[in-house]
């Protein structure tokens, strides 16, 4: 099969005009215009429906049964009005996407005929038949009931002519079997200890949000070139594939000009998600060839990872509409950049302050200093635990990496706010308090310079940086669910307020003055956790050193990553916060480690299959025509002269024979390596065995099959190379 068909249809279909269908509206009129939002509530609803459920969303509170019917009733005349026909409830079990299962408006009426109906009842739970989703245990299967019930806090959308309902999904014994659930309890808990916190500074504070602004980045390729990579189709990477000999080495992709296909993809997904209310904002190209990013405007964070999760299905619909595949895959090529999704975090109260932002009084950056010394002491006292949190068996390709953050987790704060940490610790706690407002200002300590919200943050090495008014969590996974970083960093920030607030009001209890507990407490929280920061470059191997030194977690292991889960402190942590219990997390654990190993099974397979199958046959091929011209040679030419004309195909051939014996030893010890592991019965032995015993034969076959591809004659390699893949004109 030749690679040339394949630009022959690209090309065809790049001289195409790229059709998007506009609406004749602007964004303002279509905005959310599938979304069950407060406007269409407030239409669709009885005025006293209306009222209990807002308050319920608002004041977190359960709805009664009575209004749910009334609601069901309301939504689904909108869900109607709007083309729909089936309902779902739309939930997050623990493989990394959604689950839906649709049933129709309709019931008997009695008399021979259907009506649409839908009640209470089927809106607020529902028992989908689960028993093959993953649960780590929980769920025998005599026992294989899993419950769904609304989140009330995420409003009902209408995606594909069906209503969906974001839920929950719990076990009949109540444990939880998605993220939603634990994500909820985490917001809860943070909510919980802010507001403590935060009403030391200002007692109307009733709650504290925690806020999530994603950045999405995906490579698309070619629908056509895609469906001729069965590694693609079968596990989103390549899993060989030579370098192209251009690649990002120009710098000329990022911010460039896109591509009039992928710029008529964009628009198309932008109107799709503003219909259904996701705020997309920006999009760019990224660092690597046919990579690109997509951003919303931040929002709660359960509302948030809603989004998402929506975006990631919704890319992979409107690609196809436009004849491209989204990768999702963190790695999907090698030797160029991989995909993350940056999670932008920040804590905000109902009064309107975002508590990682400096303000303008002294009193607001005594604030700003105590949530961010808690940060500090959250994110070294639960470093492992964050870093499990973003760990799987396909985001290990990519940190570590010479272009993504390490294997340790660091804070990056940037010099301007180290030098005020720095002066913070110098400094007594009765100074501090004593400073008047002008030497305050001196020290930056009560106006921090507006350029700190700009430059603070251009070092890309950073896996968890300070960027002027958040965090900017960068070691998530582009193909990850947010929630698993957000549940682990908004529980351990929780935790840490629980602690901060018990210290300092046991101390004020005692009679001493707020204000200076405060700070001390402040400054002790600063000088204990100072080693978790580090501005330097992380790609470095003196950073490995020093991180090791310091006491952090430098484990980069996957499988052994995931126990930090089981950690004393990450058990005690998630107990007080009520976010997991033990058994939630001894079962979630079974579940990473059965995943983990589920992929590289999968990837070796198709590695193993290609090599044999499809690389070897058309490697010997291919020998078989260099061995046919040195024999004419040899027939043509006297033998002084044959050797020579001849030698460079003969080591051509050496070299070949070589490679292919390399493949087929490695695939057979593979296959073995694979047979020994899975005879393992601890899920976690297993997964360490095919990190340790698996991985590294597919390593070395890759590097053969790469060096094959520079043999082989293009016209017999059965796959579409790196240059094709990359390169969407
Ligand atoms: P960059 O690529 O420079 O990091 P982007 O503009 O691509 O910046 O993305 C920034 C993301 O951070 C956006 O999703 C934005 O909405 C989000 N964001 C901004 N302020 C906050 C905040 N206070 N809390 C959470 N997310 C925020
Ligand atoms: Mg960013």
């Amino acid at each position: 099969m030749s690679t040339l068909r394949f630009k022959v249809v690209d090309e065809a279909f790049n001289r195409k005009a790229h059709h998007v269908d506009i609406p004749a509206e602007r964004p303002e009129v279509y905005y959310g215009k599938y979304v069950f939002n407060r406007q269409k509530m407030f239409e669709y609803l009885p005025k006293k429906t209306f009222e209990v459920l807002v308050n319920a969303i608002d004041n977190k509170e359960s709805l009664p049964l009575d209004v749910a019917d009334s609601v069901a009733q309301g939504m689904m005349r909108w869900a109607i009005d709007n083309g729909a026909r089936h309902y779902s409830h739309w939930f997050h079990p623990l493989t990394d996407g959604t689950a839906e299962k649709h049933d129709a408006f309709v019931q008997h009426d009695g008399k021979g005929g259907m009506v649409e109906e839908f009640n209470g009842k089927l809106l607020v739970q529902q028992e989908p038949d689960a028993s093959s989703f993953p649960n780590g245990g929980i769920r025998n299967t005599f026992e294989a009931r899993g419950y769904s019930a609304w989140d009330i806090s995420s409003p009902a959308f209408i995606l594909d002519k069906t209503l969906c309902i974001p839920t929950i999904f719990i076990s009949y014994t109540g444990e939880s079997l998605d993220y939603k659930t634990p994500l909820l309890r985490a917001l809860n808990a943070v909510d919980r200890a802010a507001t403590v916190v935060a009403r030391y500074f200002d007692p109307s504070v009733r709650h504290v949000m925690s806020y999530l602004g994603w950045e999405q980045e995906y490579f698309l390729v070619d629908e056509a070139l895609y469906s001729a990579r069965p590694d693609l189709m079968l596990t989103g990477r390549t899993l060989m594939g030579h370098e192209s000999a251009k690649n990002q080495q120009l710098e000329d992709h990022y911010f460039g000009a896109i591509p009039s296909r992928v710029e008529a993809f964009m628009l198309d997904l932008e109107i799709e998600c503003h219909k259904l209310g996701i705020p997309a904002k920006t999009r760019h190209n990224e660092v690597a060839p046919n990579q690109f990013e997509l951003a919303p405007i931040f929002e709660e964070t359960n509302l948030s990872n809603d989004h998402n999760l929506l975006l990631m299905g919704l890319m992979t619909e409107v690609a196809r509409r436009h004849n491209f595949r989204v990768l999702l895959h963190e790695k999907p090529f090698s030797g160029i950049n991989g995909s993350g999704k940056h999670n932008n975090w920040s804590l905000g109260t109902d009064t309107g302050k975002l508590l990682f932002a400096p303000g303008k009084t002294a009193e607001d950056n005594l604030q700003f200093f105590v949530f961010v010394a808690n940060v500090l002491a959250a994110v070294h006292n639960h470093n492992g635990l964050l870093k499990a949190s973003i760990m799987s068996a396909t985001n290990a390709h990519r940190l570590g990496a010479n272009e993504a953050p390490p294997a340790i987790i660091s804070i990056f704060l940037g010099s301007q706010l180290s030098g005020i940490l720095d002066k913070i610790e110098e400094m007594s706690a009765e100074d501090l308090i004593n400073l008047s407002a002008k030497e305050g200002m001196k020290l930056n300590l009560t106006q921090i310079p507006e350029i700190m919200l700009d430059s603070t943050d251009r070092n890309r090495t950073s896996p968890f940086a300070f960027t002027g008014n958040r965090f900017e969590f960068r070691a998530v996974g582009s193909s990850a669910n947010c929630a698993s970083a957000m549940i682990a960093l908004n529980a351990a920030m929780a935790a840490q307020l629980q602690d901060f607030a018990a210290k300092v009001d046991a101390r004020v209890a005692s009679g001493e003055q707020l204000k200076r507990v405060i700070l001390d407490e402040t400054k002790a929280l600063i000088s204990a956790h100072r080693t978790i920061c580090f501005d330097g470059n992380g790609y470095s191997d003196e950073w490995k050193e020093e991180a090791a030194r310091r006491g952090l977690d430098c484990e980069t292991s996957a499988p052994k990553i995931f126990d930090s889960y089981l950690s004393p402190e990450s058990v005690a942590m998630f107990g007080k916060t009520g976010v997991f219990s033990p058994v939630e997390l001894a079962a979630r654990n079974e579940v990473k480690w059965e995943m983990y190993t589920k992929k590289i099974q999968i990837e070796a397979r198709v590695l193993g299959d290609l090599a044999i199958n499809h690389v070897i046959p058309v490697a010997t091929r291919y020998q078989s025509l260099l061995l046919d011209n040195v024999f004419k040679i040899k027939s043509l030419f006297s033998s002084e002269k044959w050797t020579a004309i001849a030698a460079q195909d003969m080591v051509a051939i050496e070299n070949i024979s070589e490679h292919i014996a390399v493949i087929r030893e490695e695939v057979r010890q593979m296959v073995d390596a694979r047979k020994t592991a899975n005879r393992i019965d601890s899920e976690r032995e297993k997964a360490v065995a095919y990190h340790d015993n698996v991985l590294p034969h597919m390593v070395k076959i890759r590097y053969h099959i790469d060096k094959l591809e520079l043999h082989v004659d293009d016209e017999m390699w059965p796959l579409p190379k790196y240059r094709e893949l990359l390169f969407i004109r």
